[in-house]
């Protein structure tokens, strides 16, 4: 049988179209990458730009990768990795294992110990980049069955990888049977080791940034070293290698070097920082330890500092009525603005938003905020540092003896703080801030509790955002049918009218792709309720010191549209599901 193999980089009538520059950066993409980077710089698609590969290698190419777990076996992990190889089922051997699938007929058992009878016919391979000779030499090493080689989207080989062998088991993998031609010069055990483990780290972090993780969490447990991203605020268990335990205490070293923490501590808690770069993003990773009864849990959390990832009130999902309602109140010279809800609902998002919004030239901004999660050019942001007394009252006390036309402080947390915001908003400033309530109204019963006198509450608060976020229906999603049972009793927990009911039969439901990794979700989306004190009756109720639920109950005549009730209408036009608002909201 021949074997189509391309011993150089580049296929040379493709490198002819590359200057030189190019052509030497393509050159020297690793395999895994090296298709995607030619497309970016022939300019072409990814699945055009693979077609000519495969035409000039004379390599088919495989549409529908459906790994052959059995035969993923025969080869060690960090070969794998490395060629970016995955044994594939054939179409006959995918129509049989749905067929079975289909008629619940048991699946072929293999018993333990036993080797099953090895399929004597073609192995089907998929890989990333057609293969040189090189790398036929160390597979054939692995089995002598005949390989039929195909190409394969280079992101569906990697994900598979994943999948069986988990992130960074490329660099993990303890099997001395395979060496890569490099690294067999004598380096000393430890040191490949070492290697081996700030490799891993950095594979783990740059697949969080992939998967658009806010967090990364390394938890020792009694048998394994567990890894957890989150993503649109879910935990997503992340799949490692086998063999993970084993590069627990070197993983945590390596995590805390690179935070410049103090490695030699290991029963306090300690806090940190790394400045990352992933591709052409820089991000800014808080790191804390906290010592558990096995080892060390880390946390870290993923600041983007990229300048295209900063929100606009359009991109958090306000509709028209809503950003006209606060583009109102971004134009009054002064007053408080405040965002509301629970940890994680994008309190910090939305003010980012709110200054971009605003942010001139001829306003002086100042802002004290704990953590600095987004830079606005041309404001003046402060880090507030309460271990040596950087609070964000006293930030804030400093602030206004520094002419500022507008001042952000990331949180009003206690009576001094407050004292100061209500004192700037009637001297003449734009204030904004956000507070731990769950609706709009229960903002301003929170003010008078802390000990503001409610006239000063009434008059120096303009408007109160409260805000959830909700993962936002991917563009897999396809109407459902839903039976008016569940919707009914759903309308009621959210208190809304079971006449909106009335003419819905069908409503958008995940179904998962390769986009959405299955979920069904992608992104989230903000769920608002906006509470202004723009009326006498209001502003009477606030005065008496009346019940959030007076003041709520008020606000709802005069036209607020209730947290609920707008999750509702996200539901209605597409953008999220029941089930989702019913997790978010009702929690609250
Ligand atoms: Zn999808």
């Amino acid at each position: 049988m021949s074997v189509a193999t391309l011993d150089t980089a580049l296929p040379p009538s493709l490198a002819e179209r590359l200057d030189e520059d190019k052509r030497q950066a393509v050159s020297e993409t690793p395999r895994a990458r090296r298709m995607v980077e030619l497309a970016a710089a022939l300019g072409e698609p990814e699945a055009q730009v693979m077609e000519q590969v495969a035409a000039l290698s004379g390599l088919p190419i495989a549409t529908n990768l459906h790994a052959d777990m059995e035969a993923m076996r025969l080869f060690p992990a960090r070969l794998v990795n490395d060629y970016q190889m995955v044994p594939i089922m054939s179409a006959e051997q995918v129509a049989a294992a749905e067929a079975a699938a289909k008629d619940d007929a048991p699946p072929a058992v293999v018993e333990d110990g036993e080797t099953p009878a090895a399929p004597a016919g073609p192995l089907l391979v998929a890989t990333a980049w057609p293969p040189d000779s090189m790398m036929l030499e160390w597979i054939g090493t692995f089995t002598t069955r005949p390989i039929v080689w195909h190409l394969g989207l280079p992101d569906k080989i990697h994900q598979i990888i994943i999948d069986r062998f988990g992130v960074g088991s490329g660099s993990l993998d303890d099997d001395d049977a395979y060496e890569l031609e490099q690294t067999q010069e004598d380096a000393a055990d430890d040191v490949d080791e070492d290697a081996a483990v700030v490799r891993f780290v950095t594979e783990v972090i740059t697949q969080a940034v992939s998967d658009e993780a806010t967090d990364i969490h390394f938890e020792p447990q009694e048998t394994q070293l567990r890894i957890r991203y989150r993503v649109d605020g879910l935990l997503v268990h992340v799949p490692v290698p086998d063999n993970l335990r084993k590069f627990q205490d070197a993983i945590i070293s390596r995590v805390k070097i690179m935070s410049k923490l103090n490695i030699s501590e290991k029963r306090l808690p300690q806090d940190g920082r790394i400045t990352f770069r992933a591709g052409g993003a820089v991000l800014d990773i808080r790191v804390s330890t906290l010592p558990t009864i096995y080892a060390e849990s880390i946390s870290l959390r993923l600041l983007n500092k990229k300048k295209d990832s900063y929100a606009t009130m359009e991109k958090l999902g306000m509709n028209a009525n809503e950003q006209a309602q606060i583009n109102e109140v971004l134009d009054y010279p002064h007053g408080i603005i405040l965002v509301t809800g629970p940890t994680g609902s994008g309190k910090s998002t939305t003010l980012n938003a709110f200054l971009r919004k605003i942010n001139s030239t001829d306003l002086r901004i100042i802002t004290a905020e704990d953590p600095i999660e987004y830079e606005v050019p041309g404001v003046n942001q402060t880090q507030v540092k309460p271990e040596i007394g950087l609070t964000f009252a006293s930030a804030l006390r400093s602030m206004l003896r520094q002419d500022p036309d507008v001042i952000m402080v990331g949180e009003i947390r206690d009576r001094d703080t407050a004292d100061i915001a209500v004192r700037a908003s009637l001297t003449g400033h734009l204030v904004f801030s956000t507070l731990h309530t769950n609706d709009a109204p229960g903002a301003i019963t929170r003010l008078v509790d802390m000990g503001i006198e409610p006239f000063l509450v009434a008059s120096a608060i303009e408007l109160v955002l409260a805000q959830r976020l909700v993962r936002r229906l991917c563009t897999c999603a396809a109407l459902k049918p839903i039976s008016q049972v569940k919707l009914r009793e759903s309308l009621s927990v959210l208190h809304v009218d079971h006449a909106e009911a009335a003419n819905i039969t069908a409503l958008k439901a995940p179904v998962g792709c390769d986009r959405c990794r299955g979920t069904g979700y992608r992104g989230r989306v903000g769920v608002f309720e906006i509470f202004r004190l723009n009326n006498d009756e209001i502003h009477e109720l606030v005065l008496k010191r009346e019940s959030t639920q007076a003041l709520a109950e008020c606000a709802r005549r005069h036209g607020m549209v209730a947290l609920e009730h707008s999750a509702w209408d996200k539901v209605k036009s597409g953008l999220t599901t029941l089930d989702e608002v019913l997790r978010i909201i009702t929690v609250a």
